[in-house]
């Protein structure tokens, strides 16, 4: 029987988080990142991109499901669908799952995410490929979203952390570009760490967040890769109309779409913020004000 191999991520100084490895399914080194498959006992299959845990065929459905339908319930009519980055296609998974979505267009950096995923975690995203309202493009985020010409109702950034190719996905100027790209009404949700452990990191996107949109605002979910208590998703758009959808609506919406974490319920209830989150979210806020 081969060594079992441990599989650290350095989460912020001085703490990391390790995964063993029962299996080594896969080790590449593509374009834009190095990229590992492990198989372990609680997580199942374990994707790892640059060290960093990406997504586990056992947890993804908590952290696409809320990513995916708390803008989506909250649109009166969340036509078109922009998703930038999110290679696994969790989230394009949960996206399809709307009949009111007639089109899904995802952007990915890298080609080799996407097909190693599209092989490996059929388990979850097997319906997207099938899906003719499903097309992919092989671009940077930022750089799609500063030329399209295309507006949409929902933008959803599933971006590895502020580091490398991901970086670019927390800037005031991409922001300002995905605004441009929005229909009035649209929502944009964003993946924005764990701010227990990244506090700079949290203020900084969602300051940058605050400096372009006139409502800024973020939503719990939890998701047990992602160590270190609650993970934040962001929210921006141009009214609150959509933070304020009754209970009822949602309840309407969300029928005959199967979930196994989001419900209505919980779906209000993910923007009621412990204390300290919410000093960081009216930090940011202000931050954004002061310039
Ligand atoms: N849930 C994950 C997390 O936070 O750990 C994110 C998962 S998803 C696999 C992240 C994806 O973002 C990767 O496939 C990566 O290639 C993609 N990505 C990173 N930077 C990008 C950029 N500038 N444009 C488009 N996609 C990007």
């Amino acid at each position: 029987m081969s060594e079992r191999k441990i599989f650290s991520e350095t989460l912020h100084d001085g703490v990391a988080i390790s995964f063993q490895a029962d299996e080594i399914l896969h080790e590449e080194k593509t374009g834009h990142h190095r990229l590992d498959l492990i198989r372990n006992s609680i997580f199942g299959k374990v994707l790892l991109l640059d060290g960093a845990v990406q997504v586990t065929s056992a947890d993804e459905f908590m952290y696409h499901e809320m990513l995916a339908h708390v803008p989506l319930m909250a649109h009166a009519n969340p036509a078109d669908v922009l998703i930038i980055g999110g290679g696994d296609c969790g989230l394009a998974e949960e996206v399809l799952k709307h009949s009111r979505v007639k089109s899904l267009t995802q952007v990915e950096i890298d080609a080799s995410v996407l097909d190693f995923s599209r092989r490996h975690f059929k388990d979850f995203n097997a319906p997207v490929f099938d899906d003719p309202r499903f097309q992919v493009e092989i671009a940077d985020g930022a750089a799609f979203a500063a030329q399209s010409e295309k507006r949409f109702d929902i933008i959803l950034v599933d971006s590895t952390d502020p580091a490398g190719p991901g970086a670019a996905l927390f800037t005031a100027e991409f922001y300002t570009n995905l605004r441009r790209i929005l229909k009035d009404d649209g929502i944009t949700a964003t993946q924005n760490g764990v701010p227990f452990l990244q506090e700079r990191e949290f203020v900084a996107a969602i300051g940058a967040l605050a400096s372009v949109f006139p409502v800024t605002s973020c939503y719990l979910v939890s998701v047990p890769t992602y160590f270190g208590g609650h993970m934040t998703l962001g929210w921006a758009s141009d009214s609150e109309k959509a933070l304020n959808v009754s209970e009822d609506t949602l309840r309407e919406r969300a029928a005959g779409i199967e979930t196994r974490y989001y419900t209505p319920a919980h779906h209000r209830a993910a923007f009621a913020l412990p204390r300290f989150i919410e000093d960081l979210l009216a930090k940011a806020r202000k931050g954004a004000e002061t310039g």
